[in-house]
C-alpha cells in the first residue's frame, strides 16, 4: 500500500484541477499517480514542489489507507 512518502512527486495534469501525488516507475521509467493513472510525459503536465499540497481526492485517498 502507498504512503505519502511512496509518491513524492506533485503534478497538475494537464488541463487537470487537482494535484496528484505521483511516483516514477523503476521498471518502465513512466510515472504514474496514487489513484493509478499514468502520466503522459509528453503532455503538457504542470510539475509542483514536492510539498505542494494534493488535492485529488484518488491520491488522497490511496495514501490514507497506509496512516
Ligand atoms: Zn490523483
Amino acid at each position: 500500500m502507498p504512503t505519502r512518502t511512496d509518491y513524492p512527486m506533485r503534478v497538475r495534469l494537464y488541463r487537470g484541477r487537482s494535484v496528484h501525488a505521483a511516483r516514477e516507475l523503476t521498471i518502465s521509467g513512466g510515472v504514474e499517480t496514487a489513484c493509478d493513472y499514468v502520466i503522459d510525459m509528453m503532455a503538457d503536465n504542470h510539475w509542483l514542489d514536492d510539498d505542494a499540497g494534493v488535492t485529488c481526492g484518488g491520491c488522497l485517498k490511496a495514501m490514507k489507507k497506509e496512516n
